[in-house]
Order: C-alpha cells, then structure tokens, then sequence
C-alpha cells in the first residue's frame, strides 16, 4: 500500500497536522522522507531521541529482549524492569520507582501518589496542588489541568478540584496561595513547552523552602529536561533544590515508549499494592532499551557533550541573528534551547519551522514566539554546523519575506 500525507486526513482523528513530508528512515541525526530528500534533526522527536535515531545500543537492546521476552503484566517482575530500576536509584535522590508508558501517565501516578501520602499522612484538608502558569504536565485529564494551559483542559466537562495555578519564577504568586492545605507542588525546572522558560536557581530554592515550611510535597516534573537534556542526567542536579517526586519519560526511551515515577521510600510506601498500576508499564523491551540508553548517557563523555553542543548551538545562533536581527535571546539550558523571536517576528515560529523543513531541517517551535531545539544529545559536530547552515537559509528566507 503506497502511503501519503493526504490519507492522514482521511484515516486519522484530526488532533494532529503533521508535516507535509514523512519521514521513512532514519540514522545518527539525519532522518530521509519517502522521496529520499536528507534532513538534519534538531527536533529529536520532541527531546526523545536523545541518541538519535537507531542507535547499536538500542538496535542491539531491542533485538536481544525481543528474541527474550516481551510482556508479562504486573502480575510478574521482570529482569529489565529491576534493573532499570536500581540504575535510576544508583544514579538519583530516589529509593523507588514506578512504571509508566509516557510522561502524562509518570505525572498521574506522581500527583495521585501526592494526594494519598497527604490524605494518609495528614487527613482529607490537605488537597491543594499548586502548578505553574504556561507549565506542561501531559494530556491526561488530570495532569493537563495541573497544566498551565487552561485552553488544553477546557472543554471536556467538570475538571479534576483542587488545583490552583500561580506565576512561574514569581515566588511571592506561590507564597500568597501556599498554606497547611497544600498537598504537592508541581514544576518543570526549565519550562519547556511554555516557550524553553528556566527556573531561577533562587526561585526554585524558594519554592522548595516553602514547600518544607508547609509539609507540602515538591514534584519535579523532568519529562523533558531529564535524562542528560540539560547536561547532567537530571536537571535537579544543578538547581541544588531536590524533589520528593520526579517525573521522567522521553528520553527515557530514546525513542521506545516509556515513562517513570521516581521518589524516596518514605513516600512510595503509601502507593500500597492495589492503589495504581498500569498493564504496560515496567514493560521487557521499554526497560532493555531505556537501561541501554542510559548505559550511554549517562556518562561524563556524554553529559559533557551536551555543555558543548550547547555552546556550538549558542554560538551559531548568535552569529546567525548578528545577521539578520530575529531573536531577542536564546535561552534554555544544555540541548534544550530556544531562539525567542523579537517584536518583528513575534508570532512567527511556525513560519521559522516551515521554511526550515524547506531547507532540509528539522526544528520545533514552543508556543508562537519561540524557535526550539532539542537534538540527539551526541549529535555530531559536522551536523550541528550543516543544519545551521540550513537554519541560516531558513531565516533568511523568512526575513526577505517579510522585508
Ligand atoms: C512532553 C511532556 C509531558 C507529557 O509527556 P507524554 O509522554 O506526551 O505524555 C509532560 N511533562 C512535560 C514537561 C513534557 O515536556
């Protein structure tokens, strides 16, 4: 069956619209489409592909599990799962982890696990979740209302109580709505879908201190700058704020379908036997991949890469805008940047992406101002210089457009 974008149309439920073009194959950071046409990724899938595409690790990981074993449910344990798990504990703040499919499903479990430690802990006042305006948690009814988005959660009948949402890096906006009644604390230390925001080091110190001041749970949401995004394996690591509860999934897999929930023994122990779960998760062949993965990332060589690769990105970005006048900065942390457009290409993004898919790039946007780049964490030094080169062509098509 030959396949087109068009059929998209006629065969999908319409909550997506994918590009024109559709990829068929793809190796390191280079990803080819049906007609053959090359593109250079800075994309990675949405900050998942962390070692590009087919990695041998992966390759090889996923091959020897699948001629193993599969599936079993939660019924039984599995080799992989336990030792992914004692990986993400040797290598964290954490004791326990839980399983999931996808980083909606890692902050469901975190944020229910929130709600029983406090409902067991301290009785039925203690409810409130506290999150962040333009904050991104998933799609699952309850995490897109914790979400800083109410246009994402609106429209599907009455939403999950409790859940108040106060100004990002604003701690006095947190302290005003902050008492014995709050349960959890949701963040992501660098926001990421809400346009590639950081958290101020004092900010997030703050939030931590106000969150021990009223016994209240801090959940570090790291879906996106987890797994050695930022240049260590988790952001938290370079905040000097440590959560109770870290959510992480996308690179997790680098690119097979995972998630997780990672906290301290004291709190995982009221997620009881019976209270949560999950068909697929602690899956054999996510957690031989995701333990692969991190075999690889999560050493100096790599997490080192990602400092310089941020530079060779920073400083590209900054000669191309010397150029053409586009950005008012570049922010972010590690391989998760952003280009904010300036007051002449504010609400662009789009056309930016376009134009580069044009030119053989891939990039992402976050949101209408923001230009985002979250390529394979050991992207090669030549790729990073060719897609810039084809980022360059792309914004300056986009400026004579507008000239
Ligand atoms: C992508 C993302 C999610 C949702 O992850 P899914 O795997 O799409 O469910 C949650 N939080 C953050 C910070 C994300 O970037």
């Amino acid at each position: 069956m030959s396949v087109t974008r068009e059929m998209f149309d006629d065969v999908m439920v319409p909550n997506y619209n994918p590009a024109a073009f559709i990829p068929v194959k793809g190796e390191g950071s280079r990803v080819w489409d049906q007609a053959g046409r090359e593109y250079v990724d800075f994309a990675g899938g949405i900050a998942v592909n962390c070692l590009g595409h087919c990695h041998p690790a992966m390759v090889n990981a996923l091959t020897e599990q699948g001629q193993k074993l599969w599936h079993l449910s939660n019924v039984l344990t599995n080799e992989p799962a336990i030792r992914l798990a004692k990986k993400l504990t040797d290598a964290t703040f954490a004791d326990r982890v839980y399983f999931a499919n996808s980083g909606a499903e890692a902050n469901e479990a975190a944020l229910k696990l929130a709600r029983r430690w406090a409902l067991e802990k301290h009785g039925e006042d203690k409810q409130q979740i506290i999150a962040f305006q333009k904050g991104f948690h998933g799609r699952t009814f309850f995490t897109v209302t914790v979400g800083g988005q109410a246009a994402y959660s609106d429209g599907f009948g009455p939403k999950p109580g409790a859940i108040e949402h106060v100004e990002f890096n604003d701690l006095s906006s947190l302290e005003a709505v902050m008492s014995a009644k709050t349960c959890a604390v949701m963040i992501e230390p660098l926001q990421g879908e809400g346009g590639v925001v950081p958290g101020d080091k004092a900010f997030l110190k703050g939030v931590r201190e106000l969150c021990d001041k009223h016994q209240a749970l801090l959940i570090f949401d790291e879906v996106q700058t987890g797994f050695g995004r930022t240049g260590t394996l988790y952001a938290y690591e370079q905040s000097g704020v440590t959560p109770d509860i870290l959510s992480t999934a996308k690179a997790l897999g680098g690119g097979f379908p995972i998630g997780a929930m990672l906290t301290t023994a004291d709190i995982a122990a009221h997620l009881k036997p019976g209270t949560h779960g999950s068909t697929y998760g602690g899956n054999p062949l996510a957690c031989a991949v995701s333990e692969a993965v991190m075999d690889v990332v999560n050493t100096p060589d790599v997490l080192n890469g990602v400092k310089q690769r941020e530079q060779l990105f920073r400083d590209a970005l900054h000669a191309i805008n010397e150029k053409y006048h586009v950005f008012s900065e570049v922010r972010g942390q590690g391989l998760l940047l952003g280009a904010a457009l300036n007051d002449t290409y504010k609400g662009k993004s789009r056309e930016f992406l376009l134009a580069a898919a044009e030119h053989g790039l891939m990039v992402l946007i976050a949101g209408a101002d923001v230009v985002r780049f979250t390529p394979s964490l050991i992207i090669p030094e030549h790729d990073i210089a060719e897609g810039m080169q084809r980022f360059e062509q792309a914004v300056a098509q986009v400026v004579a457009s507008h000239a």
